[in-house]
């Protein structure tokens, strides 16, 4: 696909994803939907609003009704597909810098659309073959209120809220000014725990941190906790997919260690469980001590959710699934990944012991990640074309199904360029720091080398 790619069409706000481009992506997506009525959501973005409005415009177009449910969790979004059977157009780019934005499309079942569908969106864009209604049957939009309210409540109907009240918690929260601002303090507060939060009002210019939950741009929540002696931490993406967790000491907890901790609470023998090609060893590590089975597909939660219905569709028990970046799926619960419901049941295991406790068994692992940039295709082919030769070269067993994983026994190292941004990311996970490090260094420099010959 040319159009949409692992993540949806994302790209910097006005300028590669341009209202005039949104328009038409609504347009096809009208069209091919060819339902009565669509929503649209967004997060809090600044260009959010722009944006909406131009594919608000061009579902109205093609004759379908619109519902504007404004600012609303991906997840919340998607809670609303499913209830009320319409697709959804989220404007959002989740976890990318401020200047990003992009659009997520979401089918009435309040799933993101399969590879199938979203071709058929894509041909009838490249074609520009459109239904154009007369005037008179142009769609009518109109503002849906409440949305985010009936998201909570939902999200509170399927907790073990008994459990985690009664542990009497404080949660320390960064919705790092997302669209989590509107929902989680209130869901947590719901769920009995006292609530603290840092960047907690959504603010589409992101002052206090950038979307991504990753370590550098949660020192503000990691202090929060120690400041407010706080049982766990948890911070969400720009849409409020994803929970990553820190510890009672302040401390950030790993997105593989909280994926495995909750898959080794999950799984039972016989079960299988979907996750992604550069999965940690520490997941690895639980499927192998439960007896149950460990599915790898290419990076992205589209390849993930495709495998889930595949695997069950055959009677296969999935009860989660998901990625080290704290976007996990509960099959049974939804086919989305829901960053609160997420952290309520990660909530679930603090309610019986420290979350440092719950995180030991997968602390002595140790991951690295680096990125390379790159300004011409021909930089990008240069550093994947060193990868391929690298890996052929070395004492590793190769996986290709998304860019090349090299599987060592102890330790492995993958290099795959980003669906979303002009990177090479290169990941590389071992027990030991020092081999981790090693692996990605000799990775890293093989590739740098490469590009800057190209
Ligand atoms: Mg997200």
């Amino acid at each position: 696909m040319e159009v949409f790619g692992s993540s949806g069409t994302r790209g910097v706000a006005n300028d590669e994803l341009t209202p005039a481009f949104v328009l038409r992506v609504a347009k096809a997506a009208g069209t091919a939907w060819g339902v009565d009525r669509v929503a649209i959501a967004r997060d809090t973005r600044y260009t959010g609003r722009m944006l909406a409005d131009a594919a608000a415009s061009g579902l109205a177009s093609t004759g379908t009704d619109v519902d504007r449910l404004g600012v609303v969790p991906t997840p919340g979004a998607q809670f609303y597909a499913e209830r009320e059977g319409v697709p959804v157009i989220v404007v959002t780019a989740s976890h990318n810098p401020p200047q990003y934005n992009g659009i997520k499309l979401v089918g009435s079942d309040g799933v993101e659309l399969a590879v199938s569908d979203l071709e058929r969106i894509e041909e009838a864009l490249l074609a520009e073959s459109y239904t154009d209604a007369p005037w008179d049957e142009t769609g009518r939009v109109r503002e849906v209120e409440g949305v985010t309210t009936d998201y909570v409540d939902a999200l509170l109907a399927a907790v073990d809220r008994e459990a985690i009240a009664d542990a009497d918690l404080t949660v320390a929260l960064d919705p790092g000014h997302g669209a989590g601002s509107l929902t989680s303090p209130e869901f947590f507060r719901e769920l009995g725990c006292r609530v603290v939060t840092v960047n907690g009002q959504p603010d589409g210019h992101f002052p206090g941190r950038d979307p991504e939950p990753v370590p550098e741009n949660l020192e503000d929540l990691g202090r929060l906790v120690r400041a407010t002696d706080a049982d766990v931490g948890i911070a969400h993406d720009g849409d409020a997919d994803r929970a990553i967790f820190f510890d009672e000491n302040g401390e950030y907890v790993e997105g593989d260690a909280t994926l495995a901790a909750l898959a080794a609470a999950e799984l039972e023998e016989g079960d299988t469980t979907v996750s992604a090609v550069n999965v940690s060893q520490r997941l690895v590590d639980v499927v192998d001590d439960v007896g149950a089975d460990l599915e790898l597909t290419p990076i992205g939660s589209t390849n993930i959710i495709t495998r889930i219905e595949e695997l069950e569709a055959n009677g296969r028990r999935v009860p989660i699934a998901g990625e080290g970046n704290g976007g996990i799926f509960f099959p049974g619960y939804r086919l989305s990944r829901d960053g609160a419901f997420t952290a309520a049941r990660f909530l679930e295991l603090v309610a019986e012991r420290p979350v440092s406790e719950i995180a030991a068994p997968y602390d002595d692992y140790a991951n690295v990640r680096r990125n390379i940039e790159y300004e011409s295709t021909a930089e990008r082919d240069a550093m994947l074309d060193a990868a391929a030769n690298h890996a052929h070269s070395a004492d590793a067993d190769l996986n290709t199904r998304d860019g090349y994983r090299l599987d060592y026994g102890d330790a492995w190292v993958l290099a795959r360029p980003s669906g979303t941004e002009p990177l090479v990311r290169i990941y590389a996970e071992a027990r030991d720091v020092d081999r981790a490090n090693g692996l990605a260094e000799e990775m890293y420099e093989t590739l740098l080398d490469a590009r800057d010959e190209a």
